[in-house]
Formats: C-alpha cells, sequence, structure tokens
C-alpha cells in the first residue's frame, strides 16, 4: 500500500487517552463503515463479509465491532470496569495499538481480532501467555526473578492435581528455557517449572491418607519425563548459542573445543558464551535471582508482571 493510500485511512488523529467506557460510548454512536477497499483485496472470496464496523473519533479510525468486544472482555477483570483507562500507542491502516497500563493490545483493523502484546513499549510481537506476557526475545531482557516467577505461574496454571500425565506443561516451555539457558539460569529454571506444574510426591506421601502408591510413581514418573524434555531443551539451545559465540568472550578460547563438565553440560553455570563461571563477569544464577526478589519487594515494579 502505498502511503497516500494509507493516509486516507487515518481520518484523524487518535485522541491521547480516554476510559473503555467512553471507547465504547463512542463506536455504539459513531455511523457505521462501509468495509474497506484494501480490507475486501485481502478476503476476495465472495463469500467473505468484513465484520461490522463503526468510525471511531477516538481511535481515529473505522474499527471493527469484534475486534472492541474482544478488548471489553480481555479488560473485564480490572477493577474499575468502564473507568479503566486506555490510550492509543500507535496507529496505521492495519492496526491500532491500545494500551492500557502495561497491557498493550493490538486492534486488527481488517479482521476485527484483539492481540495482547508483549509488555514491552514499542514490539509488536504477541505476549506468549497470560503469565508470561513477553515475546520470547523480551523476556530475556527481564531479572531472573520475574522470568523465573513467571515461569511458577504459567505452570502453576497447568496443573491437574492428581492427574500427573496431563500435568505436564506444554509451549512456552521451551522458550522460557531458552531464554534461562542464556543467562545461566537453566537449571533453576526447570526445577521451577516441574516443581510448579505437578503435585509435590513428598507432600502425596505424607497425607493423612496416604496417597494412592500407584499416583506417586506416576507423579514421580511424568516430574522426571519433564525434567528430560527441559534438558533436552537447554542442552540443544546451550550448543546452539555455543556455536554462535565461536570463542570464550573472555579468554578466547574456542568452545567448541572444551570437553569438561561445564561447558559441555546443559547446564553450565556460565552463559553459553563464556567457557567457565571464572570467565562469565555475571553473578550466579541464585545471587541474580534474590536480587531481583529484593527489587521486586523494595523497588519499582516496572518489569514485575503481577
Ligand atoms: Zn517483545
Ligand atoms: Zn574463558
Amino acid at each position: 500500500m502505498d502511503q497516500e493510500t494509507s493516509g486516507d485511512m487515518i481520518a484523524t488523529m487518535p485522541a491521547v487517552s480516554f476510559t473503555l467506557g467512553e471507547l465504547l460510548a463512542d463506536v455504539a454512536t459513531g455511523s457505521e463503515a462501509v468495509p474497506r477497499a484494501w480490507a475486501d483485496q485481502w478476503h476476495p472470496s465472495e463469500e467473505w463479509s468484513p465484520p461490522p464496523s463503526s468510525v471511531s473519533a477516538l481511535l481515529g479510525t473505522v474499527v471493527p465491532h469484534p475486534a472492541l468486544l474482544t478488548l471489553a472482555g480481555k479488560l473485564s477483570a480490572s477493577a474499575v470496569g468502564m473507568d479503566t483507562g486506555l490510550r492509543v500507542e500507535a496507529a496505521d491502516s492495519h492496526e491500532v495499538l491500545v494500551a492500557c497500563g502495561e497491557r498493550r493490545f493490538a486492534l486488527g483493523l481488517a479482521d476485527g481480532t484483539c492481540t495482547e502484546l508483549c509488555r514491552r513499549a514499542d514490539c509488536r510481537s504477541r505476549m506468549m501467555e497470560a503469565e508470561v506476557p513477553w515475546c520470547s526475545t523480551h523476556l530475556i531482557d527481564l531479572d531472573l526473578y520475574s522470568m523465573v516467577t513467571a515461569a511458577q505461574f504459567w505452570a502453576r496454571a497447568s496443573h491437574r492435581h492428581g492427574d500427573p500425565e496431563r500435568s505436564s506443561p506444554d509451549w512456552p516451555a521451551e522458550e522460557l528455557m531458552k531464554a534461562a539457558v542464556a543467562v545461566a539460569a537453566g537449571e533453576m529454571m526447570a526445577e521451577a517449572i516441574v516443581m510448579a506444574a505437578f503435585d509435590d510426591p513428598h507432600e502425596l506421601e505424607q497425607r493423612d491418607v496416604p496417597a494412592e502408591y500407584g499416583l506417586i510413581l506416576r507423579t514421580r514418573h511424568a516430574m522426571d519425563r519433564e525434567r528430560l524434555r527441559l534438558w533436552e531443551t537447554a542442552r540443544e539451545e546451550a550448543e546452539r548459542l555455543r556455536e554462535a559465540a565461536g570463542a570464550c568472550q573472555a579468554c578466547h578460547r574456542q568452545l567448541c573445543w572444551l570437553d569438561d563438565g561445564f561447558a559441555a553440560g546443559a547446564y553450565p553455570q556460565a552463559r553459553p558464551e563464556y567457557c567457565s563461571a571464572a570467565c562469565d563477569p555475571l553473578p550466579t544464577a541464585r545471587e541474580r535471582y534474590l536480587a531481583g526478589q529484593q527489587n521486586w519487594y523494595t523497588g519499582p515494579r516496572e518489569d514485575s508482571p503481577f
């Protein structure tokens, strides 16, 4: 699409900020809009009909109703309801980015979708999960405590009490493991995920009415299977990062020739681009986790998901 056509799509400059109630009222009273020509080009099939849309003065464009209804649904748990404050972060002919505090949404102007985005400002990637509200790129930028805590919240959501086979967490476990391996915290991340996703076998053993022995064995088996899967993901990612780096960033030894346990293993105590913990200037994973925890309780909450 050329610049001129694109310019026509944005009828007015969007308002800076408004409430959810104002936005819904604005669309309810806005004139119904005809389907846009470029949207028809995307869907040339005759059976396709565009979603009902209205002109929104606040968003400065024609906006499909399903996108707004989904947005209202996603924000419905907010304590202030219709008074939830929103602002337009960016707008072009394809989508309008609306922010609500740290949360960011892309309203699809052609298909009427509402996609929640990574919490990092200006990032257009979708977030992984409600509990891990970043994309895989920006997950690595988090402090270790926030990263591990987000993983625990997400793994706990996949926990099925008394059903270890169904508790096994799925995506985004791999993305979380890769991010943790990049900052030398693979082992910590794997244990955090496994312990949050399954019943605690020790607790099962010590109940007043002991859990069925089979359940304890099946839980242990499922946890070990998950540990193996996460370990394999970590090993592959560590190997990939080591190959990409080539040589230790500090002492310039060739990483691919190292055969000591730390460098070759899935869970080295140093970042994969360093030959050993002695060369990596980063503090240990445990120290970084504790420092992040300290900041979380006392410092600014900008990067905190909860
Ligand atoms: Zn991102
Ligand atoms: Zn080195």
